[in-house]
């Protein structure tokens, strides 16, 4: 049906309720889900221009659906680039991510805290082809400069990480990839584009796994590179076309209804992730809190000017902290113990959810380093992950204090 136009000019919040696909005929006012595999061409000479690509339209949903188009179109709108591509998951973002760009003998440059299977399929399963990769300090700029080659293609960073919430500076990462004839991808899983858009401080790309917080609420797996329309016609199309990493119309339809509560969910989960970390900081048992918003937090002054809501500096809502405790065996024995008193978080290491989540991630996440490799990324054992969702507050920190009361330390 033909519909009204959106002005220009619409805030984010407008968009992400506003912006998808163009209606079907019936004139659907909540967006509709196309579950179908493949399209009916109206003859045989429309159909070979069609696979041809000479002419635009749906052919089969490995390629392209209606209902993924609107997850791209909205997605890609929050993000401020002018195209994005929807996948299966993150992991398989950043897999279409390095498939598209990167060849035998190129370099790529990662932080050493980014996402663990990040580190494993580039540093592991992308080295089986050739591609070579370097991994730095997420936070000191120079190690990134120091690491660049001529082979170097892509800087590839994720801020805050996960789970210490280190903030990287991203214009500064932007500046040195850029210097190098490099791209500059940043994974904005952990702020969303509610809280960062890469693309204002330089970079080139963003992944996102859907899973999180554009989802929402812990149902799906979703994944999607954003980009300018060239990099994602030439680099990523022809890929995902041949290698099938597609977005469900389903997932893409969840995910599509979640992003029109993104920035009221992370202001609310941020809200509440600042005050259960300024209420943690001042708790007998813990020895550390790790949150961006906090002022102890190393890069704190970077994660206001980085991170912001309605102009408003915002650490997110992901924080963690260390319990106390004579020696290894004890933290360990108290980080479980507080994780097993709670009777309100969910045990698991999701993240992005309603419902706050809670984890150990030396044991869960991490527990594939050797404790060496640990101790030098700063995952103690009495480290404790919260993802703060949307329960009142208060429930929360009670839900904390059950276990940490009653630790002697
Ligand atoms: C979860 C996550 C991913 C991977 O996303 P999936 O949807 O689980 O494949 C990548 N990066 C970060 C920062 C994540 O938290």
């Amino acid at each position: 049906m033909t519909e009204k136009k959106l002005p220009e000019g619409l805030h984010r919040d407008t968009l992400a309720v506003r912006v998808a696909a163009d209606k079907s005929q019936y004139g659907e006012n909540s967006e509709a889900l196309y579950l179908t595999s493949s399209f009916v061409q109206p003859d045989a000479a429309t159909a070979a221009r069609r696979f041809s690509g000479e002419e635009e339209g749906y052919t089969y949903s490995r390629f392209s659906n209606p209902t993924v188009t609107s997850f791209e179109k909205r997605l890609a709108a929050l993000e401020g680039t002018e195209a994005c591509i929807g996948t299966s998951s993150g992991m398989s973002a950043i897999m279409l991510m390095c498939f598209g760009l990167l060849k035998s003998g190129d370099h790529v440059i990662c932080s050493r805290s980014m996402f663990g299977s990040t580190i494993k399929l580039i540093g592991s399963e992308f080295a089986k082809f050739g591609v070579e990769s370097s991994f730095v300090s997420q936070t000191d700029l120079a190690e990134w400069q120091a690491a660049v080659r001529p082979t170097t293609k892509l800087l590839f960073a994720e801020t805050p990480t996960n789970p210490l919430t280190e903030v990287c500076d991203i214009q500064g990462l932007a500046d040195i990839a850029h210097a190098a004839g490099a791209l500059l991808a940043v994974d904005n899983c952990f702020c969303s584009p509610a809280l960062c858009r890469p693309v204002t401080m330089g970079a080139d790309l963003i992944t996102h796994s859907g899973t999180k917080y554009l989802d929402g609420e812990g149902r799906v797996i979703a994944g999607a590179i954003c980009g300018t329309k060239k990099l994602i016609d030439e680099k990523f199309i022809p890929v995902m076309r041949s290698g099938g990493m597609s977005l469900s119309p389903f997932n893409a339809w969840v995910v599509l209804k979640g992003m029109e509560t993104l920035s009221i969910r992370m202001q609310a989960q941020s809200a509440g992730a600042l005050e259960l970390a300024t209420w943690l900081e001042a708790q007998p048992a813990v020895a550390r809190v790790y949150y961006p918003g906090l002022a102890s937090h190393p890069q704190h002054e970077l994660a206001m000017r980085q991170q912001t809501i309605n102009g408003q500096g915002c650490g997110g809502a992901v924080l963690s902290f260390d319990v106390k405790g004579a020696d290894v065996e004890s933290v360990r024995k108290n980080a479980f113990h507080v994780i097993d008193s709670t009777l309100v978080c969910s045990i698991t290491a999701n993240l992005g959810d309603t419902k706050t989540t809670i984890t150990h991630p030396a044991t869960t996440s991490h527990g594939r380093l050797s404790e060496a490799q640990r101790q030098s990324a700063g995952i103690s054992q009495g480290l404790i992950r919260v993802a703060v969702g949307l329960e009142f507050i208060d429930d929360l920190k009670a839900d904390l204090a059950r276990g940490l009361d009653s630790l002697s330390v």
